[in-house]
Order: C-alpha cells, then sequence, then structure tokens
C-alpha cells in the first residue's frame, strides 16, 4: 500500500494547488499534490493572466484589499518560482489601459480615477491623443482611456509550468490519480484514498476549481457551491509588440505576449461544463475586438480555447479553514485566480501552520451560515 504521513496534501494542481504548495513546501513542510489531469492545464491554463484588481472592479472591499496584496506580492512571488525551477514568468507590471468610445464611459472612467485617488492607487487618465499614442492600433473614434500604472499580466501558462517544476524541485510532488476521495472520521480529516490506495495526511487542501464541489468524500457541509463560469478566448498571431500593454476595450480586453500572440478574452457563460469554443463566442470576441481595432482583422487567429472559471453565489472564494478538522478550502476565484495566486497561498499555509485564519473570515464557509458537520 502507498502510505504518505505527511503533513499536508493538496487536491488539484492548478496555480492554486501548486501555489500553496509550494508556499508550504518553502516553509518546510511535508506536501503532496494530487491531480487527476494534467498540472496547470484547466482554468489557470485558459486564463488570460491580467494582473488588474482595478480595472476589474470588483466591489466587495475585502476581496479588492486581498486582491490588491496579492498583486504587490507577485515580483517576490515569480522571483522565488523562478529561483526554485529557472523558469521565468514574464511578469509585467506596465500598467493596464481601459479605453472609452462614448461619453458615458469616459465619464465612468473619470468617476474611477477619482475614486482610485481617494485609494491612494496610482491611475491617469489619457486624452484622445495620449490614448492613441500609447495605443495607435485603436479605432480614431476613441475619446480616452484610464492608465492604471501598477497593474499588468503574467504568462500564467509559463507560471503553471514553472510552479510545477519548483513545487517538485522543494520536495512538493505531484501525483497523478484518476480517482481522490477524502476520507474522515466524524472528527477530522484523515487523508485521501487515490488509485494506488490509503494516504493518510493531518490537512488536505480542496483546490479543484470548478470541480470543488464534486471532490468525493467530502461531508456535505463542507462542500463549497462552486458553478463553472465558462470563459472563451481567442489568440491572433501580431508583431512583437504590436500592442504594448493589456487594454480594455468595450466587451473584450487584449493581453499580448511576449512571442506576439494578442490573447482576446472573455466569454462569460453559465453552461456546465461545457468546454466547447463556440462560434458564438468567437463571434462576440471578434465583434468586440475588431469593433474597437478594425487594424487587426488582418491577423491570423491561431488558437481559441475555452477554460472553467470557480464561481461562487457572491462572487468571492472560499478560503481557509472548512467546518471539518484539517479539511481546508482554497477555491471559488473565479475571474481572479491568477492573480489571488500568492496572497492565497501565504493565507492558507498560514492557517494550516498555525491555525492563524483571521485574515480569511471574509472568505469562509461560514458566511453562508453552515453550522454542522454532516459526515457522509
Ligand atoms: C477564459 C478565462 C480567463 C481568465 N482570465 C483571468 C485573468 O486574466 N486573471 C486572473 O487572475 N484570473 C483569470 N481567470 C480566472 C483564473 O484562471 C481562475 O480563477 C484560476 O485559474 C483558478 O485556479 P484553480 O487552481 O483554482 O483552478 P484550475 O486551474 O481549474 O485547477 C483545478 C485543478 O484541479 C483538478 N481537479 C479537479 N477536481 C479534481 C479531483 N477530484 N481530483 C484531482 N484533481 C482535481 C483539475 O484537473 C485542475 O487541474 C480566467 C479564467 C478563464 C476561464
Amino acid at each position: 500500500m502507498n502510505r504518505f504521513d505527511g503533513d499536508v496534501i493538496v487536491v488539484g494542481a492548478g496555480l492554486i494547488g501548486l501555489a500553496i504548495a509550494f508556499e508550504l513546501a518553502e516553509r518546510g513542510a511535508s506536501v503532496r499534490i494530487y491531480e487527476r489531469g494534467e498540472p496547470g492545464r484547466a482554468a489557470s491554463w485558459a486564463g488570460a493572466g491580467m494582473l488588474a484588481p482595478y480595472t476589474e472592479r470588483i466591489r466587495n472591499e475585502a476581496l479588492l484589499d486581498l486582491c490588491a496584496a496579492s498583486l504587490a506580492e507577485y515580483p517576490a512571488f515569480v522571483e522565488r518560482i523562478l529561483a526554485a525551477s529557472g523558469i521565468d514568468a514574464s511578469l509585467q507590471l506596465d500598467g493596464v489601459i481601459y479605453v472609452a468610445f462614448e461619453s458615458d464611459g469616459l465619464q465612468a472612467l473619470r468617476e474611477q480615477a477619482k475614486a482610485l485617488t481617494a485609494r491612494h492607487v496610482e491611475s491617469r487618465m489619457l486624452d484622445r491623443s495620449e490614448t492613441l499614442r500609447a495605443a495607435p492600433w485603436l479605432r480614431g473614434g476613441v475619446l480616452g482611456a484610464l492608465l492604471k500604472s501598477g497593474e499588468g499580466r503574467v504568462d500564467n501558462r509559463r507560471l503553471g509550468r514553472a510552479l510545477a517544476v519548483a513545487c517538485e524541485a522543494r520536495g512538493a510532488h505531484i501525483e497523478h490519480s484518476s480517482s481522490i476521495t477524502v476520507e474522515c472520521d466524524a472528527r477530522r480529516v484523515l487523508g485521501v484514498r487515490t488509485d494506488r490506495g490509503f494516504v493518510g495526511a493531518g490537512a488536505v487542501v480542496n483546490a479543484c476549481g470548478a470541480w470543488a464541489a464534486q471532490l468525493a468524500g467530502v461531508p456535505r457541509a463542507c462542500v463549497p457551491p462552486i458553478e463553472p463560469v465558462k470563459g472563451q478566448m481567442i489568440a491572433l498571431a501580431t508583431p512583437v509588440g504590436f500592442v504594448r500593454r493589456a487594454t480594455w476595450v468595450p466587451g473584450a480586453y487584449l493581453v499580448p505576449r511576449d512571442d506576439g500572440r494578442l490573447l482576446v478574452g472573455a466569454t462569460s457563460e453559465a453552461s456546465g461544463f461545457d468546454e466547447r469554443v463556440t462560434a458564438h463566442g468567437v463571434h462576440e470576441l471578434l465583434h468586440a475586438s475588431l469593433g474597437a481595432a478594425p487594424a487587426l482583422a488582418g491577423f491570423s487567429l491561431t488558437e481559441s480555447w475555452a477554460g472553467l472559471r470557480p464561481g461562487t453565489p457572491d462572487g468571492l472564494p472560499f478560503l481557509g479553514p472548512a467546518p471539518l478538522d484539517g479539511l481546508f478550502l482554497a477555491t471559488g476565484h473565479y475571474r481572479n485566480g491568477i492573480l489571488l495566486a500568492p496572497a492565497t497561498a501565504r493565507l492558507i499555509a498560514d492557517a494550516i501552520e498555525t491555525g492563524a485564519a483571521s485574515a480569511l473570515e471574509p472568505f469562509s464557509m461560514a458566511r453562508l451560515g453552515t453550522k454542522a458537520v454532516d459526515p457522509q
């Protein structure tokens, strides 16, 4: 029998599970990650890699604070991963532009600029000619833009590969298992049963993304109400540097990669676990992007894909201890899981290591009014 009496088991090797495992392993914990597919290939691969809490217009203060903290942690996070893996995830905090083509939109940006100033967040309104200098590929009818200086992007596919290597380098092994069941008694979690047998652990982290509600063996009261929210994206092959910064236009965002690929995202669809790319989805993305930038029309469309965001009823993630000793939740990151990876990893590692979870209270399952554990 394959028996592992280590400290922590993380189920799910997306960016969230990998980041937690890496953090714990760097702190000296004994960690094992279980994944049924390919590490870093689900939503974490499908995402655009934008690190933009203010552009996202997050309304919940606790979530906005967490996103802002995570953004601030990103440079050190990618440095540590680079040191462990040798892979640079291409972090670029060179600002995000939000453009307006209508006067209402421009007014909304001015109001947002004021609100950001009140929060001491650096941003700057660009007039029409400044906007066209920053993004000469936009349609001439643009009225202006808001530049949020400290936001940016990371190559999330590279980050996933880097984190997987970094985890192994720090001794957090990634195991493949097509079937994983959490085992617990009435008091606490005991470990997981994989297709190779039982593996004991002091703590189990559910980092299963959009599938977190389906993790087998979890007592009903500890099942987070996660719903998949599909996002479709496409990539165009543009000359390197054609689009310099992540840019939001009405109905879409455009995110450049180092190799010239320009990602255009993303739809938002409640369609269950359907991961197909549809004609309608691609049409929506092309309609919005070419409407704002007809200059993109001649480039090749080289890739299309879809992924499932882990959505929650109130838009907040579920982070921290579940109502069963030893079981932890790190899921429901919805549109911001790439951004939230560093802060999630730090706070979940704190909660596991020291039991300190007060910073995670706004994201606890207790907000749903959960009380008793109901072992199955
Ligand atoms: C189109 C799109 C664009 C996005 N853009 C951005 C963006 O610009 N910025 C941003 O911050 N966020 C963005 N997101 C959101 C972000 O991608 C997600 O919030 C984040 O990737 C969630 O990470 P995760 O590790 O929780 O989930 P995932 O990456 O989905 O990983 C979950 C893993 O768990 C595994 N798993 C599930 N169930 C089991 C099980 N029972 N046993 C074993 N393994 C299991 C899965 O196979 C998977 O590998 C985007 C998402 C999409 C879809």
